[in-house]
């Protein structure tokens, strides 16, 4: 990977002043329900992703691109399967978590199509789930094994339940959205993240004439190093 293409700044936009048909997709500050009736308040601050390739080069962390937290297939609104993309700027510690959790893993950690960003639009979006902020993650494989039994579940579940207590995982079970068979749902809960370069507008309305948006400054360190081979 060439350092022109690690060093580009990431672009921070308020949902606001996105067009018409993206608010409706993405649903800035609006309230939904979790499966067990709470609320929850959906993310406003996105980092806007110009193209494929700029997302397999954007490095969020050694191992992880942003490419790999966006994968959706035709469940995905269709606004939302082209470019530019959105992600809320939470992504960036999900990725961080992902990291320390490969590490513990000591093995690769392979997200699955549809396992990382979910817009509220996107048709798997039943309730408030994580993934609908950008701080979820569907993981089908680690290393060469494939998450589909009970033993490997929990085992992996296990690990990532001790790295910290700010990650929650689905148990293992056969109710979509309250259990996993066939992958390890891991979770942040609904944190939003405001990158220190955008200035906070409390106009919940487009600002046509003065849009809001920032570029992040480089983080060095996150887009260093590149991914090692499997
Ligand atoms: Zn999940």
């Amino acid at each position: 990977m060439s350092s022109t293409e690690t060093s580009q700044a990431l672009k921070v936009v308020d949902a606001f002043d996105l067009d018409d048909e993206l608010r409706t997709i993405l649903k800035p500050g609006e309230m939904v329900r979790d499966s067990l009736g709470r609320r929850h308040r959906l993310p406003r601050y996105f980092y806007e992703i110009t193209s494929h390739e700029a997302a397999l080069a954007t490095r969020l962390t050694p191992h992880f691109a942003m490419n790999e937290l966006i994968l959706n297939d035709l469940k995905e609104a269709p606004r939302l399967q082209q470019y530019p993309r959105y992600v809320p700027c939470a992504v960036r510690i999900l990725a961080f978590y992902l990291e320390q959790f490969r590490a513990a893993c000591g093995a690769s950690v392979h997200i699955a199509v549809n396992g990382g960003y979910r817009s509220p639009s996107h048709k798997l979006a039943f309730d408030a789930t994580p993934h609908l902020w950008g701080t979820a993650a569907d993981i089908y494989r680690i290393g060469t094994s494939i998450l589909k039994t009970k033993e490997l579940i929990e085992k992996f579940n296990e690990i990532a339940e001790d790295l910290s207590d700010d990650i929650h995982v689905l148990p293992y079970g056969h109710t979509s959205g309250k259990n996993a068979d066939d992958h390890l749902h891991l979770d942040l809960g609904y944190m939003m993240h405001i990158p220190r370069e955008i200035s906070e507008d409390r106009m919940e309305q487009p600002q046509e004439s003065r849009p809001r948006f920032a570029f992040e400054e480089r983080r060095a360190r996150d887009r260093r190093a590149p991914a090692s081979e499997d």
